[in-house]
């Protein structure tokens, strides 16, 4: 049988009490021992346990089980021929830092100072040979509970960091994500010299919609063109809420013909979108105004934003339900060329538009 060959431990045995065999499905425990007898004997230990048990038979075999399998316990020897288990505790920890694992030492040496030092190097238990095998399982217990909590808070971190950069009512990404992701991709654009372009839509006489048929048809409409933004999105892109009935879409890696032909895809798809509201049907319609920027020296966001808005200004006197680009600056632009529109540009955002 290969040292260390994976084995599920039966859990045939009522799991009274313990853990939701769901929850135990995937924690791992690695044993690292250079002992046969000691590695048999913790795998008796937790024989009946629902944990999913690997085994490794020096330091340096165990980091390398440890990469491929990211286990959720370590329980390892501390006296071994290449690494000690202490070195190991430091590595994992050194190496391994943005998961948490519990490690517990194994050491025939009861000297404090020694226990001191392995809990110093990163082991979070230790045990004393020879074991009782009711107090590894114990130990082990211990650990679980932690491991789980641990990954609780992660799930919940995760969440939340999703819930902070999120609109609740469309899914769509928010106004915080846009100038994260925005902010990120113009510094790139610069670097790289590809383009970049920003359009913001609005949706024409929205006030109407929620005036008339009240604030869930207002949302619905709403919900309506956000699934024709995702929708008509590549992966590459983003769209987002700016807020109320404001969108932005970012498109990189295009040229201005292109980025009309989006654009005015996204129009035409929601021009014809019925709603049933009151007892007739109605069309919402949505203005564009697009803003680009190609070069060594990339605007701040503010400043591509006002000058889409200023866009976005003239589709609406227009007529609306329309797609304008602004079209004043050169797409392409120089250090000087730059400088100047930084120090000249007062980014404002138009408000008031309906
Ligand atoms: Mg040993």
């Amino acid at each position: 049988m290969p040292e260390y060959l994976v084995e599920r431990a039966s859990a045939k045995r009522p799991n009274i009490g313990g853990p939701p065999p769901d929850l135990c499905q995937d924690l791992k425990i690695l044993v690292v021992d250079d002992s046969p007898v000691y590695r048999k004997l913790v795998q008796q230990s937790l024989a009946h346990e629902p944990y999913q048990v690997l085994f490794a038979k020096n330091g340096r075999e165990a980091l390398d089980l440890f990469g491929q399998n990211q286990p959720a316990l370590v329980i390892t020897d501390w006296t071994m021929p290449d690494l000690s288990g202490l070195e190991l505790c430091e590595l994992i920890r050194r190496d391994f830092s943005r998961s948490y694992s519990y490690l517990i030492l194994l050491t025939s040496n009861t000297n404090k100072e020694q226990v001191i030092e392995g809990l110093a190097a990163g082991a979070d238990d230790y045990l004393t040979k020879p074991f009782h095998p009711g107090e590894l399982v114990a130990r082990v217990g211990v650990g679980r509970r932690l491991i789980e909590l641990h990954r609780q808070v992660e799930a919940k971190n995760r969440q939340l960091e999703e819930m902070a950069l999120t609109d609740p009512l469309t899914g769509l990404h928010n106004r915080r994500a846009i100038d994260l992701w925005v902010n990120s991709q113009l510094s790139a654009a610069a670097r790289h010299d590809f383009s970049i372009w920003v359009a913001i839509a609005d949706l024409d006489r929205f006030k109407n919609v929620n005036d008339t048929y009240g604030h869930d048809a207002g949302d619905t409409v709403l919900k309506s063109f956000s699934e024709v933004l995702k929708a008509s999105t590549r992966k590459s892109n983003m769209c987002g809420r700016l807020g109320g009935e404001e969108f932005l879409m970012v498109l990189t890696h295009v040229e201005r013909e292109q980025v009309g032909i989006a654009i005015e895809r996204v129009r035409q798809r929601f021009e014809k979108e019925e709603f049933k509201f009151g007892d007739g049907v109605s069309r919402v319609t949505a203005s564009f105004g697009v803003a680009g920027f190609r070069g060594p020296c990339p605007p701040d966001f503010t400043t591509l934003l006002a000058r889409a808005d200023s866009a976005l200004y003239s589709a609406k006197h227009k007529g609306r339900n329309r797609v304008e680009f602004d079209e004043e600056r050169i797409q392409r632009s120089s250090p000087t060329h730059a400088r100047i529109e930084r120090q000249d540009s007062q980014p404002k955002r138009i408000s008031g538009i309906l």
